[in-house]
């Protein structure tokens, strides 16, 4: 079997509300959908998690003409085309996210062709229901508009609530983190997500102020460039500290686990360079003792992957999910995504099993 093409399909979705979090806020989501072909009919679906138009611009200027004539079965030899030999002054950044949409897609075609779900391939159905927490809680001035949404998620039977803030200082946020734990009470869990946007001395600020809250973890509180300083921070507080969405292949992961730098990590699928290296990931972070919960926050074509990736990996802990209208979920899947008792079902069609409709596109697609 050979690649023969490989499309980009840019989806655009403007918001009901502004979503904002630590670095400000935003009103539209893009997506960088890859759709491959191939020389038997089969085709395949990946997404690249990032600045959409610069990981649309890096495969049609380039790497979509170097997947052409690959077998998609033979992952590694796509891993290595795409992932080592080409981008070998690009180790991190736009490239790799590219070839993390074309990895993730050579995956579902080789399940399509075997006819099989792709957990799998991946290992095993370990589970076929992975609990969910939601993640879209967004900073609001009006503090009831963020408890009213942590309410909504709960009402859905979820039973973990992401919020971000730090759009404002530690002080000005805490009566934030405060307002949240009373509303959802003492026994649902809350993570809190910095999106990076703290100095060191402000996050620590933070878990000094906000570590009676009974926080599950405080995710990405200082920028990647300061991850020296995560160790440091950590002598400081009890609060498990979450992080990788920012973060490239095994070699970075690695390097975070060495340093003791890191409680819960986050490899991306369509950034980290791909299921694959995802999967490498967590089996190194289990060896390092380190809790795994991907991140997943993007359209249904990552969702997908990731409860495949998820379902076939026992040690990874708790999907990522957008429990508001804002993300393009449902539509790629053709059959509802239903939660019975906080927990998403994998998808069991072959594949990742997803579909690119006429009507995504048609509605979407810019
Ligand atoms: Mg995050």
């Amino acid at each position: 079997m050979k690649i023969t093409k490989v499309n980009v399909h840019m989806l655009q979705k403007t918001l009901e509300t502004s979503m904002c979090i630590s670095r400000g806020g935003f009103k539209v989501r893009n997506h960088a959908i890859i759709e491959i072909e191939t020389d038997q009919g089969i085709t395949g679906l990946g997404e690249g998690i990032g600045n959409a138009a610069y990981i649309q611009g890096i495969i049609e200027a380039k790497m979509g003409e170097l997947s052409i004539g690959l077998d998609p079965r033979n992952i590694e030899d796509v891993r290595r085309a795409l992932l080592d030999n080409q981008v070998y002054f690009e180790r991190m950044g736009s490239a790799i996210c590219a070839a993390s949409a074309i990895e993730m897609a050579c995956w579902d075609i080789k399940a399509k062709a075997l006819n099989v779900p792709l957990y799998e391939l991946l290992g095993g159905l370990s589970r076929d229901k992975i609990e969910a927490y939601a993640s879209n809680i967004y900073w609001e001035e009006d503090i009831s508009a963020m408890t009213q949404c942590a309410e909504d998620i709960l009402s859905k039977g979820i039973k973990s609530v992401k919020a971000h803030i730090g759009f404002k200082d530690a002080k000005t946020d805490l009566k934030r983190v405060a307002a949240l734990r009373e509303t959802i009470g003492p026994d649902i869990n809350l993570m809190i997500d910095l999106n990076a946007g703290y100095t060191f001395t402000e996050a620590l600020k933070a878990c000094e102020l906000w570590g009676k809250y009974n926080l599950f973890w405080l995710e990405e509180p200082l920028s990647p460039y300061k991850s020296s300083r995560l160790p440091e921070l950590k002598s400081h507080t009890d609060i498990p500290i979450a992080l990788g969405e920012n973060e490239f292949r095994t070699y970075g992961f690695k390097d975070l686990f060495e340093a003791g730098a890191v409680d819960v990590a986050m490899p991306d699928i369509g950034r980290v360079g791909g299921i694959w290296e995802a999967k490498l990931v967590c089996e190194m972070a289990e060896s390092f003792g380190v809790q795994v919960s991907p991140h997943n926050y993007s359209s249904g074509v990552l969702l997908a992957a990731t409860l495949h990736l998820m379902a076939a990996t026992p040690y990874s802990n708790l999907l990522e999910y957008d429990a508001s209208d804002n993300s393009i979920y449902h539509e790629f899947f053709p059959e509802p995504l239903a939660f019975v008792d906080g927990k998403l079902p994998v998808p069991q069609r072959p594949g990742l099993g997803v579909e690119l409709t006429d009507q995504i596109l048609e509605k979407y697609k810019v």
